[in-house]
C-alpha cells in the first residue's frame, strides 16, 4: 500500500531536493582569516558528542591583546556587547551562517554592514582565550561547524590539465 501512495502523489507535490550536507554550503577556501595574514591555530574545533557535553565549539587563533580582528566575510553585525564576562561580536553572513568572535571589543553597532577584511574590533580579555587567542565560532542554521572549513579547503586538490 505504501507503494501505491507514492505513485498517487502528484509530481508537483514532491518535496524540495534535500539540503546538501553542511560542508557543502560553506564556501570552502572563500573566506579570509580574521587575524591576517595567517594566524597560528591554538585549539581546533572539537564539538561534543552531545549538545549538553563540554567541547570546543569553534577555533582558537593565536592573538595578542589589541590585535585587530577583521571580518572573514561580509555580513551584518547582529550582536556587539558583553555576554557574561566577555565582549562578543556576532556577524550574520546570510545563508544561515553566523560568526561569533570573542573576546573582541568593538565599536560597531547592531545593523552595521561589514565587508570581508573590514576591521570589526580588537582582541580583548575574558573567556577561555583571555587576550591570548581569538575564539571564532561559526554556526550554520544554529549548528556549530568548524570555521576553518571556510578557509582551508580540505577537499583533494584538483589539478588542471595542461594544454
Ligand atoms: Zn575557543
Amino acid at each position: 500500500m505504501i507503494g501505491t501512495a507514492v505513485l498517487l502523489a502528484p509530481a508537483s507535490a514532491s518535496p524540495p531536493a534535500p539540503r546538501p550536507a553542511s560542508q557543502g554550503l560553506v564556501p570552502a577556501g572563500a573566506w579570509s582569516w580574521p587575524l591576517p595574514p595567517v594566524p597560528r591555530l591554538v585549539r581546533g574545533f572539537d564539538p561534543p558528542a552531545q549538545r549538553w557535553l563540554s567541547g570546543h565549539r569553534g577555533a582558537d587563533l593565536q592573538a595578542a591583546p589589541g590585535d585587530t580582528v577583521r571580518a572573514p566575510s561580509g555580513g551584518i553585525v547582529s550582536f556587539a556587547g558583553h555576554i557574561v564576562d566577555r565582549p562578543v561580536i556576532v556577524i550574520n553572513h546570510g545563508s544561515g551562517l553566523l560568526s561569533s568572535f570573542e573576546p573582541v571589543r568593538s565599536t560597531l553597532e547592531v545593523g552595521a554592514i561589514v565587508s570581508e577584511g573590514d576591521e570589526i574590533g580588537m582582541v580583548g580579555a575574558g573567556a577561555h582565550c583571555d587576550a591570548l587567542c581569538l575564539h571564532w565560532g561559526l554556526r550554520l542554521d544554529g549548528e556549530y561547524i568548524d570555521p576553518l572549513l571556510t578557509i582551508i579547503d580540505t577537499r583533494p586538490s584538483i589539478l588542471l590539465p595542461l594544454d
